[in-house]
């Protein structure tokens, strides 16, 4: 009678464990989707992100938000931020000009001279992101 008692408990302890462990996870994800669309060198790209969470991701997201963040990749985890209310509706991530990191994948763009004091940014997942006149401000 004890051992089953001992036992039960034992599986409420595991399961708790679970759930909380679950829910670090989720907020470990979450950071990351913060610190991607506000400073997303601070952090690795999408993909190198995505490889190493999609199981977790998967696990402890609903699957509307997976589905969300695989195919729309930085964007689904804004949207994601944004429907808990953590960003507003218009909000608007930092240029890609600034970031050196689409706004769109969340992965580094790269700069191309297209002649005197203009060029372009591509993205390796979107092509181009962003046309400039003028040298972007990271290049000062
Ligand atoms: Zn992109």
């Amino acid at each position: 009678m004890i051992e089953s008692s001992d036992a039960s408990l034992l599986k409420f302890e595991q399961r708790t464990h679970f759930v909380n462990r679950g829910r670090e996870v989720l907020d470990e994800c979450l950071i990351y989707f913060r610190q991607a669309l506000a400073n997303p060198t601070s952090v690795p790209p999408w993909s190198i992100w995505w490889e190493s969470n999609v199981e977790v991701v998967q696990r402890v997201f609903p699957p509307l938000d997976y589905v969300r963040l695989k195919h729309r990749r930085l964007r689904g985890a804004m949207q994601i931020l944004q429907n808990r209310g953590e960003l507003p509706e218009n909000y608007v991530p930092p240029s890609p000009l600034i970031t050196g990191s689409c706004a769109e994948c969340g992965e580094r763009v790269t700069n191309h001279r297209g002649g005197v004091g203009g060029g372009y940014l591509s993205c390796p997942t979107c092509g181009v992101v962003c046309n400039y006149d003028t040298r972007p401000p990271r290049c000062v």
